[in-house]
């Protein structure tokens, strides 16, 4: 058996024991890399040499006799918006292609003190805007189900790269589903935290008020260590929520009895195929045996999510990129006569054309002429839905949806529509309004063969629950053991 196919926890486990050193988990990742990533296109950027330096660090230590830590030795990969100290981040766009932080993001030295190793940055949709990683300026990452179709996005090549054994995690970050879509296009579990248990310090910001880092992994366990890791209270994050830390471990318990789940009818109706449906309802049937009590649930103002989303993200996104002038940092143009064609040309030859989407919707939105009529009534039913979640818990601890009301579509397929592209996340965003915790977990697989995702929403800060019933519903079925062929398909 290969090492690179061992969960994140099974692999530090036998690094801890002694039953293999940190050099032969690395020597397998990055030969599983040489072989799978010409195929799949994850990474941006792999960091070898630092990585074999590290490993011999924590493996002097722990032949020491020292505690290197619960990710001691384990390979991780870290979606491309996210700093690393000395190594480039370009959040997949030409504006950043050769921007190397000096820091740190908060999140990558907590996995760093808790042991972790580096592999590399991986592929995304340029900055973070997208459900494909298809507007990534570098290369298309490939689904390792089947190569002609998307890993989803916009974290996707943290997605591809757990779902085809080259890294035992991932980070990546959510704004509007970004973790939890790719993860359910690719098969893997995606946890999208609640807003404020991770610090966004050294994540480069899209939309402020929605963003969320959080891991991929091959099952619940692995995502409740990663939890345990990354989160907690951050000084240099003013949005970073003061609460006592958790061990989110406690929570795997396989057991959902008097649970009650909630199922919004109401919601999911438009646009889920027939697969997605049919998992869905499986999903249910599964719950229900394992002793969970179903709730049909109201959420009325959840259909509207899709297009507060869109106004509120992109409003804050003309805001977040205006730092990109073509002079502080990041790229600029060649040929210019005066201030003003620095800052054009520098912004017109450094974004891609769905950046310039996003930046224009959302400066319209701003501009005093529209502002309430767009972004002030987006904030009034961001409220709406909130509360629409809160009357929803008093009667429910967890409420399930599917992650994606599709598999995974094939390259090109909503070239001609943006519009079409956002409709895939329908069943994400309003989890990011809200601020609220969500996971996806495999659920099944579309006649297609592709991978379908299900996805448990719970309370603010109640990472316990959401995992407790995503562990359960993983005991209780067996997708999770399928793995992808990494060829292609129709
Ligand atoms: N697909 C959504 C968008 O394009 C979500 C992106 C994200 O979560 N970063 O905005």
């Amino acid at each position: 058996m290969s090492l690179y196919d061992l969960t994140l926890s099974e692999v530090a486990g036998k690094i801890k024991n002694k039953e293999v050193t940190i050099k032969e988990v690395l020597d397998d990742i990055y030969s599983r890399i040489e072989d799978v990533e010409p195929k799949v296109d994850a990474y941006i950027t792999l960091t070898k040499d630092l990585a074999y330096k590290r490993a011999e660090e924590l493996q002097e230590r722990l032949n020491n006799g020292e505690d290197i830590g619960v990710l001691g030795g384990v390979p991780i990969a870290i979606k491309d918006n996210i700093c690393t100290n000395g190594v480039k981040t370009t959040c997949a766009s030409k504006m950043l292609e050769n921007f190397t932080p000096i820091y740190d993001a908060t999140v990558v030295k907590k996995l760093e003190e808790a042991g972790a190793i580096i592999v590399g940055k991986t592929n995304m949709d340029e900055f973070a805007m997208g459900s494909s990683t298809e507007t990534s300026y570098f290369k298309k990452t490939k689904n390792p189900w089947n190569l002609n179709r998307v890993p989803g996005g916009s974290s996707g090549g943290s997605a591809a790269a757990v779902s085809s054994d080259m890294a035992f995690a991932a980070l990546g970050s959510d704004t509007g589903g970004s973790i939890r879509q790719p993860a359910s296009y690719c098969s893997v579990v995606g946890l999208k935290p609640t807003y404020g248990l991770i610090s966004r310090f050294g994540l480069i910001a899209f939309a402020s008020s929605l963003d969320q880092i959080g891991p991929f992994t091959k099952n619940v366990e692995d995502a409740a260590i990663m939890l345990n890791v990354i989160s907690g209270h951050d000084k240099l994050d003013t949005t970073s929520a003061d609460i006592e830390k958790i061990d989110y471990t406690k929570a795997l318990v396989s057991d959902v009895k008097g649970k009650v789940i909630g199922i919004p009818t109401d919601f999911i109706t438009e646009g889920i195929s027939k697969d997605v449906k049919q998992a869905y309802d499986n999903a249910i049937d599964t719950l229900k045996a394992a002793g969970a009590k179903i709730e049909e649930i109201k959420l009325e103002y959840a259909k509207y999510s899709l297009a507060t989303y869109y106004i509120i993200a992109t409003a804050e996104a003309s805001s977040n990129l205006g730092r990109y002038d073509g002079i502080r940092y990041g790229y600029r143009a060649k040929d210019f006569n005066d201030l003003d064609e620095l800052y054009v040309k520098s912004r017109t030859e450094g974004f891609g054309d769905e950046v310039k989407r996003r930046i224009m919707l959302g400066t319209y939105v701003l501009s005093s002429g529209y502002y309430d009529a767009y972004y002030k009534r987006a904030q009034q039913v961001r409220t709406l839905i909130v509360d629409n979640f809160k009357k929803a818990f008093e009667k429910c601890d967890v409420i399930m949806i599917p992650t994606a009301p599709n598999t995974s579509f094939k390259f090109g397929a909503h070239n001609a529509s943006p519009l079409e592209m956002y409709l895939e996340d329908i069943y994400t965003v309003p989890v990011n309004i809200a601020g609220l915790p969500g996971i996806s977990v495999p659920g099944g697989f579309g006649k297609n063969g592709m991978p379908i995702g299900i996805q448990f929403i719970a309370k603010a800060f109640d990472e316990q629950n959401l995992l407790q019933v995503a562990y359960t519903f993983e005991k209780n079925t067996s997708y999770i053991d399928k793995k992808p062929a990494i060829e292609e398909g129709k």
